[in-house]
């Protein structure tokens, strides 16, 4: 049993703090959110006055927070998370976030003398809850161990990427190919409805052929073949289209520093930027065929 401090208790980190609790972990939780800590406290989570508070005792201190802003806050803060937590503690940063902050986090932490993971995840809410997470981590080979039994507690599949920031480097470069496949796989819907095609018979060919992908098969953006995706309840999400924005944004960033032309990850970050700002932002990513429609006088 470790005692873990895990700050950030929001949609995706209540439940991966819960699953901690299952395991047999003491999680002593904060949040900036009475109404969050409240709720996870139904859970089984103690919880701390700070995040400092949370990070005291701790064997392990986990961070689930919005974007890289967040992280450096809770890491910097001279009051915080870095101030109160033991030389022989592992902090690991589940959060998405910029490359160049997840590596700033692990320098902070190398400073002090303490072992740090990157580690973000794939698998959504859904993913969270069932202990189903897959986890990139960009960590050294001993912090990597160190962290791999608490990760195998909120996820099925973890696989270390490389050293510092090699997480956030894979997760936002999956990212970009899945933002890039729905706007793909929506205009191949549009096109085959404008040429008199069943969603059935499109869903039917392209899962067996060659333009079969993940936006198809598990997120399909039309109602009907696939009864699990967002599109079969109005679009809920899911994994908001607000969230693609960022993860696009986050890859475009990555791509202007290396000096790499991704010219359709920057199309694809356009068009979702163009979709949340209409007011979409709290719809799935997968409403993004509504667009096209529009777009296309359909
Ligand atoms: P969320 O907004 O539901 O939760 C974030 C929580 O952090 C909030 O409760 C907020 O109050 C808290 N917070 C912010 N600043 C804080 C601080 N200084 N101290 C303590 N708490 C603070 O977001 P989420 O959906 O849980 O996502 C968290 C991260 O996971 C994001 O980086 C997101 O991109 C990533 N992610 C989300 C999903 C998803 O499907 N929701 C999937 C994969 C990855």
């Amino acid at each position: 049993m470790a005692i873990i401090g895990f700050i950030g208790l929001g949609n995706m980190g209540a439940p991966m703090a819960a699953n901690l609790v299952k395991a047999g972990h003491q999680v002593r939780g904060f949040d900036l959110s009475a109404t969050a800590c409240e709720a996870a406290r139904g859970s089984g989570i103690m919880i701390a006055e700070s995040a400092g508070d949370a990070a005291s005792t701790a064997d392990v201190v986990i961070t689930m927070l919005p974007a890289g802003k967040h992280v450096r806050a809770v890491y910097t803060d001279p009051a915080g998370l870095m101030a109160h937590v033991g030389r022989d503690a592992l902090v690991i940063d589940c959060s998405t976030i910029d490359v160049e902050s997840a590596r700033a986090a692990h320098e902070i932490a190398a400073t002090k003398g303490i072992r740090s993971l990157d580690a973000p995840v794939s698998g959504g809410v859904g993913g969270a809850t069932a202990g189903t997470l897959t986890f990139m981590v960009g960590a050294d080979a001993d912090a990597f161990a160190k962290g791999q039994p608490i990760l195998a507690c909120m996820g099925k599949k973890i696989v270390h990427c490389g050293g510092a920031g090699a997480g956030q480097s894979a997760k936002i470069c999956n990212n970009m190919i899945l933002g890039v496949s729905m706007i793909a796989v929506s205009e191949a819907f549009v096109l085959a409805e404008k040429l008199g095609l069943s969603h059935q018979a499109m869903f039917d060919v392209v899962s067996t052929a060659s333009g079969q992908c993940w936006s198809l098969t598990s997120y399909c953006p039309v109602p009907g073949p696939v009864p699990a995706s967002p599109a079969n309840s109005d679009y809920k999400p899911g994994f908001a289209a607000e969230l693609m924005s960022k993860d696009l944004t986050l890859s475009q960033q990555a791509a202007q520093a290396c000096g790499v032309d991704t010219a359709l990850g920057r199309h694809a970050a356009q068009l979702y930027e163009a979709f949340n700002a209409a007011g979409h932002a709290g719809l799935d990513f997968s409403a993004i065929v509504q667009d096209v429609r529009a777009r296309s006088g359909a």
